[in-house]
């Protein structure tokens, strides 16, 4: 079989996508190819999403500014998708368009994969940082995998505060403005940073101001992968917190997308760090 897959997007020129699916392909053994398919905002997106559907793609991935507006065009949407409220990932089933979103899960993976000792304590206290689309795919996988406190900081606190609408009876979200989430850094054993505040071009810029200090053992995690070594990374590392970098994510949140399309577990080792050589020579 020749697996056809395909990311839809504007711009999408720049992705790593195709280079880690084909990574992915490779591990596997499998044939298949993966696509750019660069939908510029004056093109009608239905006619592009028809001409998608007669090639018969097995699947695809979905990017900015796509992600909400796919959903009238599939047959079905996973539980997850549809309460986070965007799709990333299509899996044609039969000619079946199922949409669901792998951003939080793969985030989640990615995560325990290097702190392995995270999936054991549900207790941990966990702030995100941010309320956009990756922050609700993060919130809405933690809380599914049980994490009991998880609260956000944000700068507009009506979009924090949609995000908290997600959680269940078993976890508590207290939601809050960043001034007052920067006294109570310290409490904290996870701080997941998710604001666009320090991608390149703006990379000395942090949501952080340099004077925080983190609680001793704690874990700063920047979804941000250009760069990999943020300002608010290495102000964490500085302050002796443990860092977990955004290209991880990235792998992770691919390789559960694959597994959907394929059916197939892909073993990823060493990949990280390929990754990593790719995005630091851009
Ligand atoms: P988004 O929906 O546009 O959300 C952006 C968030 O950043 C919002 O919470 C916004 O706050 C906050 N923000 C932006 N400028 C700010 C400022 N000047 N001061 C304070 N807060 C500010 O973006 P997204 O899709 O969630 O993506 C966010 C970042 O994650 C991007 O850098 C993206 O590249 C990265 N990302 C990485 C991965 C990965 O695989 N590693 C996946 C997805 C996204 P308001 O709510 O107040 O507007």
């Amino acid at each position: 079989m020749d697996f056809k897959f395909a990311l839809i997007g504007y711009p999408v020129q720049h992705s790593l996508s195709p280079w880690i699916h084909e990574q992915f392909l490779e591990r596997t053994g499998l044939n298949g190819s993966y696509m750019l398919e660069e939908i510029a905002p004056e093109q009608s997106f239905a006619q592009r999403i028809t001409d998608l559907r007669n090639r018969s793609v097995n699947g695809f991935n979905v990017t900015v500014p796509y992600k909400q507006k796919i959903i009238p065009f599939l047959d079905e949407v996973s539980d997850g998708a549809k309460q986070i409220g965007a799709v990333n990932t299509v899996v044609n089933r039969d000619g079946k368009w199922i949409g669901y979103n792998t951003d939080g899960k793969g985030y989640v993976r990615s995560l325990c994969e290097q702190y392995p000792e995270i999936s054991q304590n549900k207790a941990l206290k966990i702030a995100i940082i941010g309320s956009g689309g990756a922050a609700r795919g993060i919130y809405h996988a933690l809380v599914t995998e049980g994490f009991r406190f998880i609260d956000i900081a944000n700068r507009t606190i009506s979009n924090a505060e949609a995000i908290a609408k997600l959680q269940q009876d078993q976890t508590n979200t207290m939601v809050l403005s960043l001034e007052t989430f920067m006294q109570a850094v310290p409490e904290y054993d996870l701080i997941i940073q998710t604001t666009s505040i320090g991608m390149k071009p703006n990379q000395e810029q942090s949501i952080f101001p340099t004077d925080v200090s983190f609680k001793p053992g704690s874990i700063a995690s920047d979804i941000i992968y250009q760069p990999i070594e943020t300002t608010f990374l290495k102000r964490a590392q500085k302050q002796g917190a443990l860092v977990h970098y955004g290209h991880t994510m990235l792998l992770y949140q691919a390789q559960y997308a694959f597994e959907l399309w394929t059916n197939r577990q892909v073993p990823i080792e060493g990949m990280a760090e390929q990754l990593r050589r790719i995005l630091e020579g851009r």
